[in-house]
């Protein structure tokens, strides 16, 4: 059966849309068992709903596959860094964690609500990519015994980093944030991992949204955590390659799913539509940027005249498309 798609879209802000499942959202049933309201998600039109108070909700987008809704924003006090999303999936003897959060405290409530639901021992935590909104709450897993798994170029990456990511995130999120001093081990990335009667399928994906890519499939319900490689809402930001992630977004496109689960937006979203927006901003970007340089016009006028753009279909541009800018013409000017 088809799943049933919703759109909401953020008040005050014509044009950001999201395409969801239904379900996709708390019902009233679930925000009832948790001892909460159900409210209207603040900023959302009404096909957007929470459980009020701030309740840290997760989703069961397929089943056995859990999913938490990060928040669409630059980490900071006002999200605990609480801003990319980050899932679970239960097996029959063990469950896989996807992504830790930019926490201790959002690992710490994942956890728990894996508490809430099974006894079962977390045998693993699969981290898509080094970002630190993704890999900072690792420590809490780790201490309740997973494993973490990463792509094979995920280490020297994040070692390179971690002492800044720390050092950034202690700054900007403030007092009450916490996480690891340093990096999380991680093992060598098996084909697959197997959860007792439910195998994940583990996809180490070329230089795209970063260096180390990891995509994790779900098997039994054909549900895809992609982490960043698909961005819905908030902008893509690129830290590896504007033609690699291209090309990595069409290879997956040509696979099956009945969804993904987007690092950053709704909690799940159909495929391969979920490819376009990322795709589309990517290509218009790189195009965009081989004209300026056909033309010999210098970076610093491109970043300066793009600085303020408010890109229709996105949020956070302001943020991260003068970095994109940057970063895809390094890559671009040498072609
Ligand atoms: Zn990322």
């Amino acid at each position: 059966m088809l799943p049933l798609l919703v759109l909401a879209c953020l008040t005050g802000a014509p044009g950001h849309c999201e395409v969801r499942e239904q379900g996709a959202w708390p019902d009233q049933a679930s925000c009832q068992r948790a001892g909460r309201e159900h409210v209207p998600a603040p900023g959302w039109t009404r096909e957007a709903w929470t459980c009020g108070d701030g309740a840290f909700w997760v989703a069961e987008v397929a089943p056995g596959v859990y999913v938490h809704r990060g928040q669409v924003a630059e980490p900071g006090p006002g999200n605990g860094a609480d801003t990319a999303n980050i899932g679970y999936v239960v097996g029959e003897e063990a469950v896989a964690v996807i992504d830790a959060g930019g926490s201790d405290a959002v690992a710490r409530a994942l956890l728990d609500d894996i508490r809430a639901r099974t006894d079962l021992p977390v045998w693993y935590l699969v981290l898509t990519h080094m970002h630190p909104d993704h890999v900072m709450g690792a420590g809490v897993f780790l201490e309740a015994g997973a494993t973490a798994i990463a792509h094979p170029a995920f280490a020297a990456g994040l070692a390179a980093r971690y002492d800044h990511y720390h050092q950034a995130y202690a700054r900007d999120v403030g007092p009450g944030w916490s996480a690891a001093e340093g990096p999380p081990p991680v093992s060598e990335t098996p084909e697959a991992i197997d959860l007792g009667d439910r195998v994940l399928e583990l996809r180490r994906h070329g230089v795209g949204h970063t260096t180390n890519d990891l995509s994790v499939f779900d098997r039994d319900t054909a549900t895809w955590f992609l982490g960043d490689l698909a961005f819905l809402t908030h902008l893509p930001s690129i830290d590896g390659s504007v033609t690699g992630w291209q090309q990595a977004l069409r290879a997956a496109a040509d696979r099956p799913a009945a969804r993904v689960v987007p690092g950053h937006g709704p909690v799940s979203a159909p495929w391969p539509d979920a490819a376009a927006p990322t795709l589309s901003y990517l290509s218009d970007l790189a195009t965009g940027l081989r004209a300026e340089i056909a033309k010999g016009t210098a970076l610093i006028d491109v970043v300066t005249g793009e600085s303020d753009a408010d890109l229709p279909g996105w949020l956070l541009s302001q943020t991260y498309h003068p970095r994109n800018i940057t970063a895809a013409w390094r890559e671009l000017e040498w072609e």
